[in-house]
């Protein structure tokens, strides 16, 4: 065995370089974030070829001391930590000591500081750890460095390096996440003497996300905020529709540092469940606010993952006031309609137009007056009253001529309608008898305040039916009938062991199963409001569903699961003719129910169209 040595300062600079510094994006985060700790309120970064020949930022920030330019870069000297305790409190982006040793020790750094009280700057020369002296010049107030070569001695590293573009990637990720959270700092990055980004010092936080990421995920930004429990939370959530394919736009702080954090990403993706399609991931800035002692950063050299004193907490924080404000908010998805090929200028603007708004909804009226008798065998509606004693009371949507589907809620017909269906006023928000139209037998066409809305039957209904069953099971008032002759199934070994498995969820869907021989199970109950349903069929289906997921998927995903099988089967099908009760019926359960902008898939069940949106596409701007 060989014989222990000390590593020299040399060899433990370079070890820790390995660690902290990557590539050219990690000096700059480390140099951005000694910036701020310096009190900057500018910054300018310089690059050229993607880091790789140079590095350099100057700050206007408190600058270093003069005999403290050569500590600076020595391992483990930082001005930022005095004893023990602080390490457990720390407020400031750096605290290890370690960035600029290690940076000296893998490039060639020059360091020209002046503090407020000199009248002198400082400069000093590293030349990948062999310090030259410090000597005087000339200099403003604050620092600035500049790093060259990166790697220039160390082939096997600059190995891994990326094209120009690749570097500037990663660099600019991290000038967004200083950027995103210090909007008081001024901040310009420049990449081979052009101009990348120029963001001016106490910018609203949208007026950098529009900066950093452009008008189409800065305008439809959802806002929230609470500080219960000692965090405070500041959110700004794009809509469901606005999902991207990776995980990217997501940006959490806390206290102003960018973190990555596996239980607030979980948060974040359950605060959005049902309303994304399979695959997406939402966009959202989340900034938190904690007591410094109630986390510890000091978990990895990067500083991007920490750990919480109580996580669960931060979980249910973040997860329950992005969720509140989702299902408070309505997320029916606008239409992008195509540019109008002339445009006209409009030189009233405004929505203050002297009437134009009126007379497209009344021409609007006209045009679903003329339209609406195409609703398949429409039968002529009779607000009058007597759809009280209808079969809508009984909890059953009317009887179609082809459909008959079993689902309603009461408290729907608190709303008593004032008008006729088709009597138009210009004052069309006030008028709860909206002119209806049911296309191909797959879509409703119905107007609302704004302009009118396109449903998808089905999608609606099977956030109807999931969001019924669901509010029926946490109420424990989801009533089973009884079959008269029950269904019976052969089972192997497996699924009978599903079965059991799983026995407190199918008593709460209101299934009774019962063994009825060895090998065979019969199904007693079954739940009155899938009277559509074949039980056998959706027995079967759900007993495959639980072999699926012998994969230890946790209860409330695979109630969800089962109750997205059951709104599939029993919703409503596209292709089906509705008549205008039934089709009414659906829009009022849409306005009681959570989520409806969304089936339980997470695609959209509405579509949107403003009146601007039309006039535009008319051309009416103009009048
Ligand atoms: P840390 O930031 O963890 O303290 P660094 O190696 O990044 O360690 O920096 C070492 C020290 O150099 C800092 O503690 C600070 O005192 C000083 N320093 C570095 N950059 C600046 C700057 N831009 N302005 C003022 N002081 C700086
Ligand atoms: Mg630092």
């Amino acid at each position: 065995m060989p014989r222990i040595e000390v590593l020299d300062d040399n060899m433990i600079n370079m070890i820790a370089a390995g660690e902290v510094i990557e590539r050219p994006a990690s000096v700059v985060k480390e140099l951005m974030e000694n910036s701020i700790d310096a009190g900057a309120k500018k910054i300018i970064l310089r690059i050229e070829d993607g880091g790789r020949k140079l590095i350099s930022i100057t700050d206007d920030g408190c600058g270093i001391d003069a005999e403290d330019i050569p500590k600076a870069f020595m391992p483990h000297a930082t001005s930022k930590l005095k004893n023990r305790d602080d390490l457990f409190n720390i407020s400031t982006m750096g605290f290890r000591g370690e960035a600029l040793a290690s940076i000296a020790q893998v490039s060639k750094v020059t360091l020209t500081s002046r503090t407020s009280d000199s009248i002198a700057a400082y400069t000093i020369s590293v030349d990948c750890g062999v310090k030259e002296a410090v000597k005087p010049t000339s200099g403003d107030c604050g620092t600035s460095i500049e790093v060259r070569d990166l790697f220039y001695k160390l082939p096997a590293r600059s190995k891994f390096l990326r094209t120009s573009n690749t570097e500037m990637t990663h660099i600019t990720e991290h000038f967004t996440r200083i950027a995103l959270s210090h909007c008081d700092l001024d901040m310009t990055l420049i990449h081979n003497g052009k101009q990348s980004y120029r963001l001016t010092g106490g910018q609203h936080i949208r007026n950098r996300i529009e900066k950093l990421f452009g008008k189409q995920i800065s305008a439809d930004l959802i806002e929230t905020q609470s500080g219960e429990k000692g965090i405070d939370i500041y959110a700004l959530m794009a809509k469901p529709s606005a999902a991207r394919g990776s995980k990217k736009f997501q940006y959490v702080f806390l206290n102003n540092r960018y973190i990555k954090d596996k239980f607030i990403s979980h948060a974040l993706k359950e605060a959005y469940r049902g309303l994304l399609e399979p695959n997406k991931h939402p966009i959202a800035f989340l900034f938190l606010k904690i007591d410094p002692t109630s986390y510890d950063v000091n978990v990895h050299p990067t500083k991007t993952e920490v750990r919480f004193v109580n996580a669960n907490l931060i979980h249910s924080q973040v997860l329950a006031v992005m969720r509140e404000k989702l299902l408070s908010t309505n997320l029916d998805v606008n239409a992008t309609l195509n540019r109008p090929v002339v445009s006209l200028d409009s030189p009233a603007g405004g929505t203050n137009d002297g009437g134009r708004r009126e007379r497209i909804a009344a021409a609007m009226g006209d045009f679903f007056k003329t339209h609406s008798t195409q609703v398949p065998e429409q039968k002529p509606l009779n607000f009058s009253g007597s759809h009280k004693t209808s079969s809508f009371a009984s909890g059953n949507y009317p009887s179609g001529h082809s459909q008959n589907y079993n689902h309603a809620k009461t408290e729907v017909f608190k709303k008593e309608p004032k008008n006729e269906i088709h009597s138009f006023n210009s004052d069309i928000a006030e008028n709860d008898a909206k002119p209806l139209l049911q296309i191909h037998n797959s879509y409703i066409v119905a107007q609302t305040e704004e302009g009118f809305a396109v449903i998808d039957q089905h999608a609606l209904h099977e956030r109807i039916i999931y969001e019924d069953i669901r509010k029926r099971i946490n109420e424990g008032n989801l009533s089973s009938q009884r079959l008269l002759i029950p269904e019976t199934f052969e089972v192997s070994p497996e699924q009978l062991q599903a079965i059991n498995n799983n026995s407190e969820l199918i008593k709460k869907l209101g299934i009774e199963l019962e063994p009825f021989g060895p090998s065979t199970m019969a199904v007693q109950a079954f739940p009155s409001m899938l009277n559509k349903v074949s039980p056998l069929e959706f027995v079967q289906d759900l007993i495959d569903k639980f072999q699926d997921n012998t994969l230890g998927v946790d209860a409330e995903s695979l109630l969800h699961e089962v109750l997205d099988m059951t709104a599939c089967k029993a919703a409503i099908k596209a292709g089906q003719a509705l008549s205008t009760q039934e089709i009414t019926q659906l829009l009022n359960d849409k306005e009681n129910i959570e989520r409806a902008s969304r089936c339980p898939h997470g695609r959209p069940t509405t579509i949107t169209f403003t009146m601007d949106q039309l006039e535009k596409q008319f051309k009416r701007t103009g009048f």
